[in-house]
């Protein structure tokens, strides 16, 4: 059995024993869902939908206007009593529909698998996954049906399937793979037949031995799919660093990883092809994982999107101590947010709530040179160097010097002993270049 990795990265406390052997509860279906109709990169959705309509779960409620824009679907039956802008867990307000739930759960005529999944071709299982609005679920949200959208003159070598899953406390995808392995096979199958690919991985840290075996179980029958044990380290599910592991390839910077023949997609994404090709599913729930020092009792759940935060915390117990920080995602690469009125969206993997523990030193110290962060950085960057330029505003410079390809993985910050907060600066110096740059049209 291969165990590779990557250069770089740090070894984290996991904390997902919290979590990860606790068995999948469906989170009660709330009184009232607030969907917001941007979930995924680009431009907001559009509604579909009047204050006062009755809708059925599964209707498509909003509607893409760009290439890279995904529908957004109904994910109760009921009334839409409002439609305005609401806070999102990534930062921004942004328009929202709220459906009062009149507890009938009628589908939509509209959900119904398209065909024969066996006789389906590319371009039809395409159309099957833009239409159940699915994206990246890893967190990334970028619609899969243009990921699979053919590019002249490139063909996709492998189609890996990212089951890393290596922030702390998330245990979603773990229990994803123990629960629902044979639909995550099925899914990465269709998504190899919409591609035209051959080769299809799996990839699994090595702290999740039980879910290698049963993914290598529900795969045992396909000799184009194989499962690749990888070494723990952090931030090994990062795309470029997840295909250097697993292929031996480096993603040049600045480029995608079709430039070196390469899909990558979350099993939870997997997962949800397989339900939309051959039930008609469209994207309306997710695993999420709610854990931390800050729950009283930790879990994980299958949650309608558009549920907000604040319900799966009750269902939990409720808080635990003295809250420091609520976290949208996992604590490394996650966004800390102010409220838990705030609703789970198609990329929420996981909530964190984390306690105030003993009064921690703020302060920075100066810099020893002990080069720690360059050594952990997976992007071969040097952030000391780049945290220099930013603070001369030195923009020029630090493009040149390859800031971009900062994946914002925060490993150098958390070997710095000299604590300095060397990802603010380097997020600064990314948003100058991105300022200094022509908007598209
Ligand atoms: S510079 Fe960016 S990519 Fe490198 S360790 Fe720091 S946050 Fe991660
Ligand atoms: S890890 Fe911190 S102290 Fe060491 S070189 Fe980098 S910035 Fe300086």
């Amino acid at each position: 059995m291969r165990k590779a990795t990557f250069k770089g990265g740090i070894h984290l406390v996991g904390h997902k024993e919290m979590t990860c052997g606790l068995e999948t509860i469906p989170a009660p279906v709330p009184d009232r869902v607030y969907i917001p109709l941007s979930q995924h990169i680009g431009a907001p959705c559009a509604p579909l939908v009047v204050v006062g309509e009755e809708v059925k779960k599964g209707q498509r409620i909003g509607e893409g206007k760009g290439f890279v824009s995904s529908p957004i679907h109904a994910s109760v039956s009921g009334k839409v009593v409002a439609i305005d802008l609401r806070e999102h867990p990534g930062g921004s307000f942004v328009p929202c529909i709220v459906i009062e739930n009149d507890g009938k759960e009628e589908w939509a005529d509209s959900v119904r698998p398209a065909g024969d999944p066996a006789l389906l071709d590319a371009g039809e299982i395409r159309q099957i996954i833009s239409d159940a609005g699915i994206v990246g679920l890893g967190g990334a949200t970028f619609p899969a049906h243009v990921k699979y959208s053919p590019v002249e003159g490139k063909r996709i070598e492998a189609v890996i399937l990212n089951g890393v899953e290596c922030e702390p406390y998330i245990t979603a995808d773990h229990r994803l793979m123990l629960e629902r392995p044979e639909r995550i096979v099925a899914g990465l199958q269709y998504i190899m037949r919409s591609v035209g690919c051959d080769r299809g991985v799996i990839a699994i840290e090595d702290n999740k031995m039980d879910a290698v075996s049963l993914m290598e179980q529900a795969a045992a029958a396909a000799d184009n799919i194989s499962v690749v044990v990888l070494r723990e380290k952090y931030p090994q599910g990062s795309e470029k660093q997840l295909i250097y592991a697993c292929t031996g390839k480096q993603v040049p910077a600045g480029a995608l990883p079709l430039a070196v023949g390469v899909i990558v997609n979350n099993v939870g994404t997997a997962a949800a092809i397989a339900d939309a090709v051959e039930k008609g599913t469209p994207l309306i729930e997710r695993y999420v994982t709610v854990s931390g020092s800050g729950i009283r009792k930790p879990a994980n759940f299958l949650v309608r999107i558009g549920t907000l935060f604040h319900e799966l915390i009750a269902q939990c117990g409720g808080y635990s101590g003295e809250i420091e920080k609520i976290i949208a995602g996992g604590p490394m690469m996650g966004k800390t947010v102010f409220s838990d009125q705030l609703p789970v969206v198609k990329g929420s993997s996981g909530i964190v709530v984390l306690r105030r523990e003993a009064a921690r030193e703020a302060r920075e110290y100066a810099c020893v040179r002990c080069a720690k962060c360059i050594d952990v950085c997976p992007a071969f960057l040097e952030p000391t160097s780049l945290v220099k330029m930013a603070k001369r505003s030195a923009w020029e410079e630090a493009e040149k010097s390859d800031v971009m390809s900062c994946i914002e993985c925060g490993s150098c910050v958390y070997s710095c002993p000299a604590k300095i907060q060397l990802i603010q600066y380097i997020r600064r110096a990314k948003q100058a270049v991105l300022a200094s740059k022509p908007k598209a049209a």
